[in-house]
């Protein structure tokens, strides 16, 4: 039998409610999880997008990939990459990536043919053209990774791309880029399984007068420098906070994950998945051997309508506005705990992920629900690989610094 060629989609920022959602009509996105296997409770393992993708191309959680930050690591060199897994199997292999995916993080590792777009600023032209154009010269089996930015912030959706920063940009956006990705599903033949993701979700303000007060909050705390005389007032504008990287709320790592193509049939599963299974996935799905050691799992056995045990997700918000303060967290279909440093943690009721609470501090009430999360928490953290792999050069750490200032982040 030939083996099936993989697109693997990660738009960035795409939250699972504007696929699953009724609220953006995304008919080209949906005819694809209605053929294939949907995934309604995917969960990302950070909110920032380079930890992010090391995770899902190598199946494990950062304290084992060693990428915790935008800024300042590299993939371990001891595991095995999607790409390289992929490779070693017969398969050609491309990257089509944005922002700061740069070949410097490591994690283009594996791809014969890496190709980073520096035009992130202009997001909506030609460069879909040209994508598609060489994947029309792709030999078969390939496998692609394919990173868009189209639907981060700020939204600039045609027809006027205009900047937006509420949520009537960000679902313009998520509209128009479903839209705009049909050539490049043209572009796969039958003969492929075609994955759709985010690597992480987003937050926006409802509507554009929030989204000054926001800006507003944002520059009080800084010129004011709120911190050092109202530090409660500067917690409180921090936590109004937008976008993605500062937090583990529910629309941050909530993320759609759609499976479909030969060996894919129709499936909705219900069950809390994890980014780190879908290496693992690929993997059976494609006759390759998956690495030994990794966090994942395959989820074949739940699209074929079978059973798997519950197990918890592993989370990190390691985003730039935390200057350092990671927030750990583990996340059950109907708890989530987090966790700052040495602080007592905080946990969460999530009623299924249907309406959660994450107001309601339940620490104290739960101790039975709390401790195995801790417990979980910490085998994780325990789980680290040596790398015996020289730290990022200083031309390559300013390299990653300059275009992360290009995006904003910095
Ligand atoms: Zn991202």
């Amino acid at each position: 039998m030939t083996p099936p060629n993989v697109l693997l989609l990660a738009i960035d920022s795409l939250r699972a409610d504007a696929v699953f959602g009724p609220e953006v009509a995304t008919p080209n996105i949906d005819r694809y999880a209605s053929r294939g296997a949907a995934f309604r409770h995917c969960v990302s393992t950070t909110t920032s997008t380079t930890p992010s993708f090391s995770s899902i191309l190598t199946g494990c959680y950062p304290p084992k990939h060693g990428v915790r930050g935008l800024q300042g690591y590299r993939l371990s060199s001891s595991l095995t990459t999607m790409a390289e897994v992929f490779a070693a199997g017969g398969y050609r292999t491309h990257a089509e990536v944005t922002g700061p995916l740069l070949p410097q993080t490591g994690i283009l590792r594996g791809f014969e043919d890496a190709r980073h777009r520096q035009g992130y600023k202009v997001p909506f032209f030609e460069w879909r053209d040209e994508v598609v154009d060489r994947m029309h010269s792709y030999v078969d089996p390939w496998f692609m990774l394919l990173h868009i930015w189209e639907v981060h912030r700020p939204y600039r959706a045609p027809p006027d791309f205009t900047k937006r920063w509420d949520k009537a940009g960000y679902q313009a956006a998520v509209r128009a880029t479903d839209e705009w990705l049909q050539p490049v599903y043209d572009a796969c033949g039958d003969n492929t399984i075609i994955v759709i993701t985010g690597d992480h979700g987003e937050d926006y303000p409802d509507t554009a007068f929030q989204q000054k007060l926001i800006r507003l909050a944002r520059k009080s705390r800084k010129t004011l420098r709120l911190k050092s005389w109202l530090p409660a007032l500067d917690q409180r504008f921090q936590s109004l906070s937008v976008g993605h990287g500062f937090a583990l709320h529910e629309h941050l790592v909530r993320v759609p994950l759609i499976i479909s193509g030969p060996r894919v049939s129709p499936a909705t599963i219900e069950q809390q998945v994890r980014h780190v299974d879908l290496f693992p996935t690929l993997c059976d799905l494609c006759d390759l051997e998956v690495p030994n050691g990794i966090d994942g799992r395959s989820l074949r056995p739940l699209m074929e309508g079978g059973t798997l045990p519950e197990e918890p997700a592993y989370m990190e918000a390691v985003g730039v506005k935390l200057e350092g303060n990671r927030i750990a967290g583990a996340r059950t279909a109907d708890w989530k705990l987090l966790r700052v440093g040495t602080a007592k943690p905080a946990l969460y009721r999530l009623n299924g992920g249907g309406s959660p609470d994450e107001k309601r501090n339940l620490y104290g009430r739960y101790p039975e629900v709390a401790r195995p999360l801790e417990t979980f928490i910490a085998q994780v953290e325990e789980s680290t690989v040596v790398d015996e792999e020289a730290p990022l050069s200083e031309e390559d750490e300013a390299t990653i610094e300059q275009h992360l200032r290009d995006l904003g982040y910095l």
